[in-house]
């Protein structure tokens, strides 16, 4: 177990300007993912999108596509299609959908209000629960994959 603190911040260096951009929070969770997808990432010297392959860290000198390539390298191709953007958004989806059929099926009987309060929470419900679910299977592969269930600590 590695029981160090969590790195909470990284910063990238944009190969076109040079320029230097520090990550946080959801956004280095995000780009530290060597299983995530994200196409693109943000330049505070350009104040704009680039594509990610013209960004490195900063620390390391590693381009993030290299990064993203070796600590991926043990991933098999259903691990990388269940991290992939499309499953997310597309599960997610399905779980609303889900939820609120499901919340027409139980209240169908009740009085307007309650439909009105009972459906839309029965169907973020279902969003909150499958989330944690996704959340919990990708860290679970992550861990698998690379190591660590939190990649904020790869280098
Ligand atoms: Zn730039």
């Amino acid at each position: 177990m590695n029981h160090s603190p969590v790195p909470d911040r990284r910063t990238y260096v944009h190969e076109n300007c040079q320029g230097l951009t520090e990550t946080r929070e959801n956004s280095f969770e995000e780009l530290s993912n060597p299983l995530s997808d994200v196409p693109r990432t943000w330049c505070s010297t350009c104040n704009s999108f680039g594509p990610v392959s013209e960004f490195a860290w900063a620390d390391t000198g590693e381009k993030i596509i290299d990064y993203r390539a070796r600590h991926s390298a043990r991933a098999t191709s259903l691990e990388r299609v269940f991290c992939s953007r499309v499953v997310w958004f597309g599960t997610l989806a399905l779980a609303l959908i889900g939820g609120v059929t499901g919340g027409f099926v139980l209240f169908a009987d009740s009085g307007w209000l309650l439909k009105l309060v009972m459906i839309p929470f029965t169907g973020f419900m279902c969003v909150i629960l499958i989330g944690a679910v996704l959340i919990e299977s990708t860290k679970t592969i992550l861990w698998r994959v690379c190591g660590f269930r939190d990649t904020r600590r790869l280098k």
